[in-house]
């Protein structure tokens, strides 16, 4: 870490004398930022300027086809490692492959609390829940994959969750009257499927298993090793063999996670899959090299993803990608944290993160720095997939429709 400052390393002189003024301006400031350096690196369009017919295809013929997938990152990464000039190297795909092909929110607020489980829960339900983050426990509210199979009358094959942690073991259904258990997404876990099949007892893997960098003694048992075993053979049509033996190449968590997905995508296609990755938030070690090359990582993996839909009949040109932060890190400047250490000071820098999406009806190559909230993408998809988000609290974001 070169001890660069956040404000001075990524806001003009202007903005800095703006934000010591007034401090609520600066989600605002970190967008018009952020839509500054995308503009300079990938050459993007200004959104207000292409406004017109939605690119959107409605029809219930096409609605059956459409396929969504989500992707968010738990522990998200500071613009000085990414979309600031200095950050530029380590997202090479991102900036040069994926964001010149879509639309790109520079301003997405999480109000809600910085842990990992709860704001993953909240991107998932579109309510700010407020579940203990470190207990097993299902979303408060319905999550969209309650919606979509509800509203839509689709099976369960056709909602899949990958997951990180076995924290997130409930993260598919909420227990909401009217919704809940049976109608919710399968959730996946690669760690427990890999440490189901090597019983827990190779030390291999340990690089691959470990469950939470946020608090290392956190470390849930959940039952259901047979259904994982079954998940693997049945559902993956992968033996235990050839999945450990895969395990062995993968160099981390996330890319065993893609590995995961992309058997799904095969065997099941579901029409919603949601992926969570995890890597980027072994910044919590302190160690800055780590963070730095799980940065790098994440953004190869999601290139390897949008790859892996072009590739699959069934996603091939009817497929959008979501990719988005769950929150961001604090910044160097907050006395009250480490700087990209950890989230804990809850200023705005940890707050106001970004999102793109891609692929089928999104205009490409278009920058919009109105202001998003975490909880508005539920509503989004519901647009998008014809379903009602009826509890939410977010509202569909009008880009997109
Ligand atoms: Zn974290």
């Amino acid at each position: 870490m070169d001890g660069r400052s956040y404000f001075s390393g990524a806001l003009s002189p202007e903005n800095l004398s703006r934000i010591a003024s007034n401090p609520r301006e600066i989600p605002g400031i970190l967008g018009r930022t952020r839509r500054e350096f995308l503009r300079d690196a990938a050459g993007l369009a200004l959104g207000s300027s292409l406004l017109g017919a939605s690119p959107f295809l409605h029809g219930e013929a096409v609605a059956k086809k459409r396929k969504v997938i989500v992707v968010t990152f738990g522990g998200g990464a500071r613009d000085q490692e990414t979309f600031a000039p200095e950050g530029q190297e380590n997202i090479p795909n991102l900036l040069h492959e994926l964001i010149p092909q879509s639309s790109f929110f520079t301003q997405v607020t999480n109000r809600g609390i910085l842990g990992h489980y709860v704001a993953t829960a909240s991107l998932a339900t579109g309510v700010y829940e407020t579940l203990n983050n470190f207990s097993a426990v299902p979303p408060e509210h319905p999550t969209v994959f309650e919606y979509f199979r509800k509203d839509l009358h689709r099976p369960s094959s056709d909602a899949w969750v990958v997951a990180p942690s076995n924290g997130f073991n409930r993260i598919g259904e909420s227990q909401y009257r009217s919704y809940g258990p049976g109608l919710g997404a399968k959730v996946i876990l690669p760690k427990h499927l890999l440490s189901a099949a090597t019983s827990g007892g190779a030390t291999d893997y340990d690089h691959l298993l470990r469950d939470n960098y946020e608090t290392p003694l956190y470390t849930p048992q959940i039952g259901g090793g047979e259904v994982e075993l079954q998940q693997l053979e049945n559902i993956l049509k992968l033996s235990v063999d050839d999945f450990t033996k895969h395990a062995r190449t993968a160099s981390s968590p996330d890319e065993l996670s893609l590995y995961i997905a992309k058997r799904l995508m095969q065997q099941e296609a579901p029409s919603l899959l949601w992926i969570t990755m995890h890597d980027i938030d072994i910044a919590h070690s302190g160690a800055y090299s780590l963070y730095v090359d799980a940065i790098k990582r994440t953004d190869r993996l999601c290139a390897e993803l949008w790859k892996a839909v072009q590739s699959e009949p069934e996603y091939a040109g009817n497929t959008t990608m979501f990719i988005l932060p769950d929150f961001g890190r604090d910044s160097d400047e907050d006395p009250g944290g480490n700087g990209f250490q950890h989230h804990r000071t809850g200023d705005a820098v940890s707050r106001t993160t970004w999102m793109m999406a891609m692929g089928a009806g999104v205009r490409p190559g278009v920058v919009y720095d109105s202001p998003v909230q975490s909880i508005d993408l539920v509503p989004t998809l519901g647009s998008i997939m014809g379903f009602s988000a009826g509890v939410s609290q977010g509202k569909p974001i009008q880009e997109l429709l």
